[in-house]
């Protein structure tokens, strides 16, 4: 069984496209994607569209809740809030109801998944040695997936904690240790990479690899600046941060 997975689109069709694009020449049985698939960028509904045909399992995140009501906008820093409202008012009702049926964890083949984390799966960052602690302790499977924070990310426990971030061609072995992953962001990686991220996973081996591709970041740019959606989050794209 081999898996993609993906995380942190945020309504960037080419980034999105171009890891389908990548994708489809590796035989995956199933693609999972872990949340946020809008918020930040231009093109919500055709994401929304992509990821319900393409993916076979899909949990929401904190930006897909903003998107539809279920988060208030006073929860995100203001440029998030100015990019969460517009989104809001772009959503058509196909895209509304795919994300108002999506939850933001999932317990599927021998893998926890979540957009946050078991502490707090919609809203709760996985950053520092205690959040990565205390997800193991609140989790039992070999492999605990989570996204959110756009930062590729392997951590291990076997006696003590080790691992950190994981650029492009990073694999880990899983399966007798147990082992925390981020795949990063498809659409607005933060890990200094501005290529969009996945992660491809061999569950019968016990293996995963992480991967980034090439988009057209300025396309995306270009639809941004002509939505008058906030320059930081435009220019932050090509620079991965
Ligand atoms: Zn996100």
């Amino acid at each position: 069984m081999r898996v993609a997975v993906i995380s942190d689109v945020h309504a960037n069709f080419y980034a999105l496209e171009a890891v389908r694009e990548a994708i489809s020449h590796e035989q995956v049985d199933e693609v999972w994607c872990l949340g946020d698939i809008v918020g930040y960028g231009p093109r919500p509904n055709e994401c929304c569209a992509a990821v319900a045909e393409w993916c076979t399992l899909s949990l929401s995140g904190n930006h897909d809740q903003a998107a539809i009501g279920l988060l208030p906008l006073e929860e995100f820093s203001p440029i998030a809030a100015a990019a969460a409202g517009w989104t809001r008012e772009q959503l058509d009702s196909r895209s509304r109801e795919y994300l108002a049926n999506l939850a933001p964890l999932s317990h599927v083949r021998g893998c926890e998944l979540f957009h946050g984390s078991p502490r707090e799966p919609v809203w709760d960052y996985v950053f520092s040695a205690t959040a990565i602690d205390a997800t193991f302790a609140l989790t039992v499977e070999p492999l605990v997936l989570v996204g959110h924070t756009h930062f590729a990310l392997a951590a291990s426990l076997d006696d003590h904690l080790f691992g950190g971030l994981a650029p492009a061609g990073t694999t880990i072995e899983f399966g007798h240790d147990r082992w925390l992953v981020n795949p990063g962001s498809v659409g607005q990686p933060r890990d200094g990479d501005p290529r969009a991220a996945y992660l491809l996973l061999d569950l019968d081996a016990g293996r995963a690899e992480f991967a980034r591709v090439e988009y057209a970041v300025e396309r995306t740019q270009a639809e941004m600046r002509d939505l008058a959606l906030p320059e930081q989050l435009v220019a932050r794209l090509c620079r991965g941060i």
